[in-house]
């Protein structure tokens, strides 16, 4: 089981103006570095939080990278938890589970015209390494067994529902669609049955 390792408070956001804790554990399952990022009170509070299960991903969280909507979908939930509390579970499992230089191996592969699960089978990977058991540890450290789900994919809501978790409402997430990433999201409503309006 997975307990609170450290808490600290700071500000996030754009201005870097939205107060939030950070939040570390010990005894998740791998030996990754995964955090929770808190807004306001919602780990106590009497009502549902809303919660955000967020995979890394360098080129788009920190670069805003065209090719992905990551930075776009991790700026819309800070937000959105910046008005009614909630969560994000930010996991450090990049290029869905296969590692950042993999990850760019995949990009030169799609520039050539095979797709995110193409170019992620042709590197010998299955098309999405992630597990999302940690997410559900996290949240049972931080005593959250009812929540509102912030996804648009189904592998998360059955993942975190097989832990034993309680999802009283999925919140969909806007669509962010830019110059380079049409495709990238097409795929993932095709190989993934993700919910996206394209
Ligand atoms: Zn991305």
């Amino acid at each position: 089981m997975a307990e609170v390792r450290t808490r600290i408070s700071l500000k996030v956001g754009p201005n870097s103006h939205i107060p939030a804790e950070m939040i570390s554990f010990n005894g998740l399952v791998s030996d990754k570095e995964h955090v929770a990022l808190v807004f306001k009170k919602a780990d106590k509070s009497q009502s549902v939080p809303l919660i955000r299960i967020h995979s890394e991903c360098l080129t788009g969280d920190v670069f805003h990278s065209s090719r992905c909507d990551c930075g776009e979908q991790l700026d819309e939930a800070i937000n959105q938890m910046a008005r009614e509390g909630g969560v994000i579970l930010y996991l450090r499992q990049e290029g869905r589970g296969i590692g950042l230089y993999n990850k760019i191996d995949a990009y030169k592969l799609q520039s050539e015209g095979m797709n995110t699960y193409q170019a992620n089978n042709h590197l010998g990977f299955g098309d999405d390494l992630r597990d999302f058991t940690e997410a559900g540890q996290m949240l049972e450290a931080l005593k959250i067994s009812q929540l509102k789900l912030m996804t648009n994919n189904p592998k998360k809501v059955k993942a975190l529902m097989d832990y034993g978790l309680s999802i009283e409402q999925e919140v969909n997430t806007s669509t962010h669609v830019k110059d380079d990433n049409e495709d990238y999201l097409k795929a993932k409503v095709e190989n993934a049955d993700h919910k996206l309006d394209l």
